[in-house]
């Protein structure tokens, strides 16, 4: 079944926002779904002209409501597949609050965050994913805020499964998002996503550095907590010092591979929140 739609692709040439459509494009019809079934419903953004892309339902909806919407539809018709397409600036700022009550509630949602540390639609101003001292037109002095890191405050609202992937892995985009599809629950997915157009090469710095890209973490609730290449793989270990990343052929048989998200130990989400940091 093909599901993309007749709908001209209109995102700027080099978009990192391509990689994921055409991941999700490929794998979707794996899944066995009706494209009946199926809805994407997005916010306000760049990544949010996403449903029409789709053939599936959709619904382009309000700036950083679309959580909010999806919640209610994914709670009245359980038999869909219900997923969110927004970016830094629509999930974290307008939509912050939606954002974590929906996942707090476990709401039964694929919530794919495009962050490209910038507003790309309204052309360039920072966002709350930006660094501290990002130039904008907005910040012309320089952005005076600290960034969110969405993925400390999807393991805070205690989300079922979280993740990150660049948009420079495909194979690593097809195959979390896969995963999330699959998973029952709320998932949210973070895409670093280059917007090539107004902040260029935002994740460089991961992809030249192979020891930061491990820190890309997949995780789900209920099963090990891994990452990394599958013939190297890294562990959330808890040892002696407390929880911290290590290769799991270098663990030591005393210490315990962390196979649980306990949504109970904040410390535990604590050592996940710092490997997922943006330095
Ligand atoms: Fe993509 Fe940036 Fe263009 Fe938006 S402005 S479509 S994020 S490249």
């Amino acid at each position: 079944k093909d599901f993309k739609s007749d709908q001209e692709v209109r995102w700027c040439p080099g978009c990192g926002d391509y990689v994921v459509l055409n991941a999700v494009q490929s794998f979707l019809p794996s899944l066995g779904l009706k494209r009946e079934n199926i809805v994407f419903i997005s916010g306000i953004g760049c990544s949010s002209r996403f449903p029409y892309y789709m053939n599936t339902y959709g619904m382009h909806s309000i700036h950083g409501r679309a959580p909010a919407i999806a919640t209610g539809l994914a709670t009245s018709r359980p038999d869909l597949s219900v997923w969110v397409v927004t970016g830094d600036g629509d999930a974290l700022s307008i939509g912050g609050n939606h954002l974590i009550h929906a996942l707090r509630r476990n709401v039964n949602l694929k919530i794919l965050l495009f962050n490209n540390r910038i507003y790309g639609l309204t052309k360039g101003q920072y966002s709350p994913t930006s660094e501290v001292g990002k130039v904008t037109k907005s910040t012309p002095a320089g952005s005076l805020d600290h960034p969110f890191n969405p993925v400390s405050l999807a393991l805070g609202a205690e989300a079922s499964f979280v993740a990150r992937v660049i948009d420079s892995d495909r194979a690593s985009v097809t195959e979390t998002l896969k995963a999330a599809a699959e998973h029952r629950g709320s998932a949210l997915v973070e895409i670093y996503q280059n917007c090539p157009i107004f902040n260029d090469g935002a994740f460089d710095v991961l992809k030249d550095n192979e020891e930061k890209q491990r820190r890309i973490v997949s995780l789900k609730h209920g099963e090990p907590i891994t990452f990394g290449p599958e013939d190297e793989r890294y562990g959330v270990v808890s040892g002696a010092d407390g929880f911290r990343v290590s290769k799991l052929s270098e663990v030591d048989e005393s210490e315990v591979v962390v196979h649980d998200a306990n949504r109970e130990d904040p410390s535990y989400a604590f050592a996940l929140s710092r490997l997922g940091g943006q330095d």
